[in-house]
This record gives structure tokens, sequence and C-alpha cells, in this order.
């Protein structure tokens, strides 16, 4: 950013100084660029940040206050890169375009500077260039507002590419889910959230860029934003908006309009969908789950990559939107189900519509860059193309049997376009396009009269004058007239002197017009070639201006059918992830589920899609596994708790089921032999402790805080799964809260639950709670080496096998040995406290075994409680100074 300099210092600078300075200052947060000819030119500290950020050479131009100003800059041309490579380092960047011809400028005076504005500010959540997009993801940003009741958010998440805005309402809980879910390339939010409230922890835990707008956010004038937007009278159609919805959908439309200046993307009006309507996932259940990436990040290895065998981009993020929001109405599954279920038995069909759908274009975001202006001719071709497709596959399905209700609306959409845009853009367009309008050459000759006269010109330039020389030749009758050219007469005819006399007589005076008398030659012109003349210097500008109007044209054509070639988009969408989930499941021998609304939560020989695919790969086989939560709804499902070693397959068979769930419910067949899901509600999975080192706690601290969670929300129609709850702290306490824990889900929650653990004695709670089932993992002992089946059978795990898995590990053997030893003395000891023991039914709290009453530990306590993200450093200071005080107090 630029250091403030007082004004007087500011009179001395160069006129194009103090205009950069003038319009850097509007736009303090962003990166300019200043365009400069052929060049975005950045200065000051700007160039210094963009020289770094792209590695490109810092020069310097002219002086400001005695100093040197830093320079750096990029060809227009090639600023797509540069601008992808600055987003996605986190920058935003305010293009600055000259918006006068220069020679406007000239007319004002020898020292006036060419006029310029700020035209866009590009930001990571509101880029459309083809090149800085990832097809086969949405980009979206979330403008967040808060309505008239406290702690309500509403949200509203647009995909500028796509013209997609989606509306919704959040309390502060579902805050992170909801992020998550919608996944935002940036937040913006008021001013007073950006600061104090758990949006800004949220956005920072998250990553994300989180901008703050100073736009009024009553209803009043959020209406009256989006009634503008849109041309509506009123907001009846768009259903009933709450308070903090309305504001959202404000603010998002004031970040469009503050972004893109005076281009207006294609929006699609605002829709909701309450919030019931979809599975919940909470954040840390979507990472752990490894839904649409791998808890490394990646997307290779998630689930998403696993079943994303779409043909088309648009396609692939309409797959990503259905796994993030598994429905939670039946009828709508069983529409998606039939439709996977008629290409599964259609395999021929479904092979013709796959491969017509391949290099399918993108519509949607072609169409948004028409809406932009940002357009080429590329994005005429992309619906060109796109049409063509949709024909095709029209033509593909009509020959099929009565469509399940899902394609037969996707196929009524593709014969919604009017078929003459279709033939108008083929007729249009050449067939090599050319990236930028602005180069000319896209319209097919024959297209438009006008524009093949223009080019004829600018191309034939001779022959259009050697046959007009022929002509004037024929007319006057003599073989020695030359058409020429010179920079004084422009085109003249020159004939001998002899021959020109009779130039000058009737009837051909009334043609040729004397310029000048050489000697021994004369010069003519004519009305026809004072016309060619001035055609001929203008011919070029006119062939491309030409073509711009015909872009204009085509480019009008295709928005003014705007919305039915977004409907077009979506059935293609809907028809690709259709076919891709047949091809996944009829590939994968996946079984079509049964959803209704029972508590029903049975699988037969299920499977983890994932770990599946990844031990096909090697020649390995996966073990089939089957699981009953099933319960009646007077008494809610049933809690399993799987014990076994470590390593045998316990995390796998959890996430499986809960994948398996979220398959289901967004419509897809399933990795099992059979399976009958009663709705999931909210999906809670608590799997692995890794340390939160980001957001200052510890495992087991973030491990509680989920917990907490889910046993606070977990319904009746919910799935929990819990993976080794009370790891992070001492055997004793991490046994009692696992135990208190299965005791609560299983009489208050009542929720469907599984539960892996290698406490042993949790086991024993079959005996007292009626819906609790015993699993373990089926482990052999040859010679001495311990062999997993990765078999869930009933019952408890005998023993752990900690010390065999330890010397898989390669742990050394003397280690191993002695560990053994230690083992059957402890084991020994073991049983004779069990043979003391008194009460079966509290076992950890029996006298012999009550561990010492833990040492409180204050310094811990006040460490824990520390978030250093949040302090000032004067409160970092503080905090300091208190916690060497309790150590003092604590006698070290
Ligand atoms: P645990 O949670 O019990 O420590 P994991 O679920 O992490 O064990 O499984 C360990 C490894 O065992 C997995 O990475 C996988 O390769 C293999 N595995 C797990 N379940 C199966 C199965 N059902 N069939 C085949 N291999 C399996």
């Amino acid at each position: 950013m630029l250091e403030r300099i007082p004004p007087a210092a500011e009179a001395k600078a160069t006129p194009m100084i103090a205009q950069y300075r003038a319009i850097k200052a509007a736009h303090p947060d962003c990166l300019l660029f200043y365009r400069m000819g052929d060049f975005y030119e950045l200065f000051f500290e700007d160039a210094e940040t963009a020289a770094k950020a792209l590695n490109i050479v810092l020069t310097k131009r002219g002086k400001h206050e005695g100093q040197d100003i830093p320079m750096c800059g990029v060809p227009v041309e090639r600023a797509e890169d540069y601008l992808a490579r600055l987003i996605a380092q986190g920058f935003r960047v305010a293009i600055c375009e000259q918006t006068e011809d220069p020679a406007e400028t000239k007319k004002r005076g020898g020292k006036a500077l060419v006029k310029r504005e700020v035209v866009r500010l590009v930001t990571p959540g509101t880029i459309t260039e083809e090149h800085l997009l990832d097809p086969a993801r949405a980009n979206s940003f979330l403008a967040v507002a808060n309505g008239s009741e406290p702690g309500i958010y509403g949200l509203a998440s647009v995909d500028i590419s796509t013209g997609a805005f989606i509306l919704g309402e959040a309390n502060e809980k579902l805050l992170e889910a909801e992020i998550a879910r919608l996944e935002p390339a940036e937040i913006t939010a008021p001013e007073e959230l950006c600061t104090r409230s758990p949006l800004a922890r949220l956005a920072r835990e998250a990553g994300l860029p989180l901008t703050p707008f100073g736009c009024p956010t009553d209803s009043a004038s959020a209406e009256r934003r989006i009634k503008d937007y849109f041309g509506l009278a009123n907001l009846d159609g768009l259903g009933l908006l709450s308070d903090a919805e309305l504001a959202a959908a404000g603010a998002a439309i004031f970040y469009i309009e503050r972004t893109q200046f005076s281009a207006r993307p294609n929006l699609s009006l605002p829709s909701r969908t309450a919030q019931s309507a979809r599975m919940e996932i909470g954040a840390a259940a979507r990472a752990s789950l490894e839904l649409a990436r791998t808890l490394a990040g990646a997307r290779e290895g998630s689930l998403l990559a696993t079943v994303d065998k779409t043909m088309t981009a648009q396609g692939s993020r309409l797959l990503a939107e259905r796994l993030a929001a598994p429905l939670t109405d039946p009828e709508e599954i069983a529409r998606r189900l039939d439709a996977v279920a008629f290409f599964i038995d259609e395999p021929a069909l479904r092979r013709g519509v796959r491969a017509c759908l391949k290099g399918m274009p993108d519509i949607a975001r072609a169409l948004s860059r028409l809406a932009l202006k940002r357009s080429g001719p590329r994005d005429l071709a992309a619906i060109r193309g796109g049409l063509a497709f949709a024909e095709e596959i029209a033509r593909v399905l009509a020959g099929a049997r009565p469509l399940p209700q899902e394609l037969a609306q996707a196929a009524e959409a593709i014969g919604a376009v009017d078929p003459s845009l279709q033939l108008r853009l083929q007729n249009a367009l050449a067939e090599t396009l050319p990236l930028s309008r602005q180069d000319g050459g896209f319209i097919r000759s024959g297209f438009d009269a006008r524009l093949d006269g223009f080019r004829a010109l600018r191309d034939e330039r001779r022959g259009v004058i050697a046959s007009l020389q022929a002509r004037y030749a024929e007319l006057a009758e003599t073989k020695q007239l030359k058409l020429k050219h010179n920079h004084f007469l422009g085109h003249f005819i020159e004939v001998p002197q002899g021959q020109g006399e009779k130039f000058l007589r009737p009837p051909h005076n009334e043609i040729f017009v004397h310029r000048q008398t050489m000697a021994g030659a004369m010069r003519f012109s004519t009305k026809e070639l004072a016309e060619l003349e001035a055609k001929l210097a203008s011919a070029a500008d006119e062939a491309l201006a030409r073509e711009q109007a015909l872009f204009e044209e085509l480019a009008a054509l295709c928005l003014g059918a705007g919305a039915a070639l977004k409907n077009l988009g979506s059935a293609l969408a809907a028809i690709d992830v259709t076919a891709a989930l047949a091809e996944v499941a009829d590939a994968r021998r996946w079984a079509g589920p049964k959803v209704d609304r029972s508590l029903a939560f049975e699988i037969e020989g299920g499977r983890h899609p994932v770990v599946e695919e990844a031990l096909r790969a090697q020649g390995l086989p996966f073990c089939e596994n089957g699981c009953d939560l099933s319960g009646a709804p007077s008494e809610g499902g049933k809690i399993a708790v799987v014990t076994g070693p470590n390593m045998a397959g316990k995390s796998t068979y959890l996430r499986q089921n809960a994948l398996i769930a979220i398959l289901a419910q967004m419509g897809s067949y399933v990795p099992a032999k059979r399976a009958h899901i009663g709705i999931v509600d909210k999906l809670y999975s608590r799997v692995g402790a890794a340390d939160d080192l980001a957001r200052g706690r510890s495992t087991f601290m973030v491990e509680m805080i989920e917990t907490a969670a889910i046993l606070n929300q977990a319904t009746e129609r919910s799935l929990v799964i819990l993976d080794e709850i009370g790891r992070g702290t001492a055997t004793f306490d991490g046994l009692s809260i696992a135990w208190s824990v299965i005791e609560h889900l299983h009489e208050k929650n009542r929720s469907r639950a599984l539960f892996a653990t290698h406490f042993h004695e949790l086991t024993r709670l079959a005996e007292r709670l009626e819906r609790f089932v015993n699993l373990t993992v089926r482990v052999t002992d040859w010679n001495g080496e311990v062999v997993f089946l990765h078999e869930i059978v009933p019952g408890a795990a005998d023993r752990s096998y900690g010390v065999q898995v330890a010397k898989l590990a390669g742990l050394p053997a003397p280690v191993v040995s002695r560990a053994r030893e230690l083992l059957a003395e402890f084991e020994a000891a073991e049983r004779s406290v069990d043979a003391n023991r008194q009460s079966a039914d509290l076992p950890l709290f029996t006298a012999s075994r009550q561990p010492p009453a833990e040492l409180s530990d204050p310094l811990g306590e006040a460490l824990d409680a520390i978030d250093p993200d949040s302090l000032s450093p004067r409160a970092a200071l503080d905090a300091l100074y208190r916690l060497k005080a309790l150590r003092t107090k604590a006698g070290h």
C-alpha cells in the first residue's frame, strides 16, 4: 500500500503520478493494473509486491519526491496469466483502463492526460475467464449479512461465472457447515461482521479472503437493489425471504456492482432451499470423510474424484454440488435413482449419450462471459457447439423407451431452445477462430455481404485496381491507360498526353476529371475512383468494425435466448451426472438403495468406495461388510461399537457406512449388495484425531468440542460416526467420557451410531443398553504374526494385538519381546483385579481401579484458554505475565 503523503507534496507530482495516486487511493486493498498502451503498469509498492509475486523484473520510471518510482508491467495480451497467478496468491487486482481515445486527449491540448478509470476489480470469487477458472469447480463468493434477529446470518452464494444465485440462512452453529458446503472462493460481509463475529474466525480458519463492504443492509435498500438488478416490480416471485436473506442478497448485488462496475453478470433469480431439504454435514465431518478432497487437500483420493465419471465440466460441477448437499426428501431421491436405473438398464443408450457428451463446451460459463462483455468468438462457438451436442443427445434419447421424469424434463429443456439460433451461429462462425474478437476473422465468408465487400477490398486491393483499370481502358478505348497511386493525389488515372486530350471532351469529360498535366502525360480521376480511394483506406478498419457489430448481434441473440440456454446447460449437466453415476454403478456392481422415512440402516455387503478402488488398483480384494443399525421409530436406532486392533479396518468400516448414506441420499447407487436407509437428517462424523494447530487447540479439545456438538444436536434421524473418542486424554478420563457419551447417545439422542474404540471395557455396555451391539474385526494369529481379515463380525475383540502390530511396523525385536513379557505380567495383574471387582455395573469406578485424582493443572488450563491468533500484542504480553505468575504460584 502507498505511504500517505501530505497534500503539499502531492502538488509536486507529475500529472500522471497524480492521476495514478488518486485512482490507487480509491482502491487501497487492490493491486492497481494501470493501463499504458499495450501494458498494465504497476507503481510504487504495488510494483514491488507484484514483481515479487510474479517473479518479473522490477524497473523504475521517473522520480517522485526525489526518489525513483519502482515500476513493473505485464503485457495486456498476457494479462490473464499474470492475473491467475496473483489471484491464486490471494491478491485482488483493480483493472484501470484508458477510457478515452488518445486522439481526443490531444484535442484537449499538448499536456493533457488520457482519462483512465477502474473498470473492474478482479477478486478470487468474481472471476469469469476460462483461464482463471477450474472447469470442474464452481467459483462463487458468499455474501453474509445479519437481519433483525441476532445470531441469524443470511447467506447469498453467487457464481458469476455461471449466474447461479443461491440464498439461505444459518445460525451461528450452522455457519461453518454452510461455508464448508458452499465452498466459496471469498466471503464478503459488513464491516462489523468482518471484525467481531464468528465469521472472522471461520474465514481465517478456512483460509478464505474476507472483504468488508459498506452497503446498507436494511430490508428496504436490499429490496430496492434486487428489484433494480432484475427489473422486478416486486419480489413475490422469489418466495418468502427472511430479512437476513434479503440483506445478504442485496449485499451480493452490491458486491457485484462494486467489482464489476458497469458490466452485468447474467444472474439467475435468487433461489432458496430450506436447510431441512439437505442432509446436514458439519465442516469437520465433510473434511474427515474426505468428500470433495482428502485431508491433505487433494481432489484425487476423495469420494468425489472416485465417483466423478462425468464427461463435461458442467456435469462435474453439478455432481460436486449434489454430493455436497444430499437430499432429505425420499421422493426426490427416488426420482434421481429412477433416472440412474434407466441408464443402467440401457447400457448402449448410456454409451451413446456419453459419447455425445464428450467434448461438450461449457455453455453456462460462455453465456456469462457474453453477458459481461468479456467474451471472445470461442464463447459464441461454445454455444453453437453446445446446441449441436444437445441436438445429438435429444436424437439419441428420442429413440429410447419412455424416459423417467428427470430425463424427460431434461429432454424437454433441450427441445425448448429455438433451433434458428444454432443455424444462425453455424452459418456465421468460421471454422477456425481467433482467441480475441479484436483479431477479426471469425465470421464465415458468405454470411454478410457488407463484410465480404470490405474484406474483398482489403484483401484484393490489387485485383480491384486491376479490374478498374481494365474497365477504364476499355471505356476510353486505349490500352495505355494506367491506374497509379501517389501520396499527393492518391489513386489516379494516367494516360499519354496525346490520349489525354480526348478525356477533356464529351462524353469522356463526364466521367474523367482532370487533375494534372505532366510532361508527356495527363492525370485524371473519377468519382468512382475517389470513392474507392476512401473505401480502400478504411476497408480493413471497416471489416473489423463490421465483424464487431456482427459479434454484438450474435451475442445479443444468445443472451436473448439466455434463460433457455441456461436451462439447456443444466439439463445436459443432469443427463451427464445421471449417466456417469450409472456408469460407476454398472462397472462396480453397486446397488440401488431403498430410501424412505423409516429409521432403517441396513447394509448388506457394503464396501468403502475409495479404499476398494485403491485396493483394486493393486490387485487386492476388498472384504465386504454389512451393517445394521435399524431401529423402530418409537425406540431409536442401534449403536454398534466396533473393537479390534489398529489396522484391522475399523475406520474404513465406519466411513464406508457414512459414505453409503451420503451416496444414497444424493441419488446415487451405493457400493453394497443391498441397502435400506431411512432418511438421515444430519450426519456427524468424528473420525481420526488430527491436531488442529491453526486454531491453537489441542487434539483433545477439538475432539470434545465436536463431541459436544453431536450430543447437543443429533436427533433420532441422525447418523453418528465416532472413531476413538477419548483417545486424546488419560486412559481413565477417556474411557469414562466414551462410556457416558454412548449412554447419552443411547438414551437421549437415540441416533443410529457407529463407534470404534480400543477401550475393551465399553463392550460391557451390551449388558445394560438394549439397542447396543458389539462388533469386532476378525483377526487371526498365524505363527505369532497377526493377520487382518477385515471382516466385521458380531462380538468383542478378544485382545488388542498391539504388540503384534508393533512388530509388523518394524519395532526392534528386543523391544517387541520385552513388551510381550510385560503384557503377560499386566494381564495377570488385571485378572486378579477382575476377580476382586464388586460392581459389574460401573467397572471403571471400582475402588481398586480408581486412578489417583488427576493433578489439577492451572498452568495447562490457562495455556489452553489462550487463542494466539486473536491476541493483540498488548494482550499477548499480559498473558505471558499471567502464565509466569501461575508457574511461580505452582512452586516451580
Ligand atoms: P483401523 O481403523 O482399524 O486402524 P483402517 O480402517 O485404517 O484400520 O484400515 C487399515 C487398512 O486396512 C486400510 O488402509 C485398508 O488398506 C485395509 N482395509 C480396511 N478395511 C478393509 C476391508 N474391508 N477389506 C480389505 N482391506 C481393508
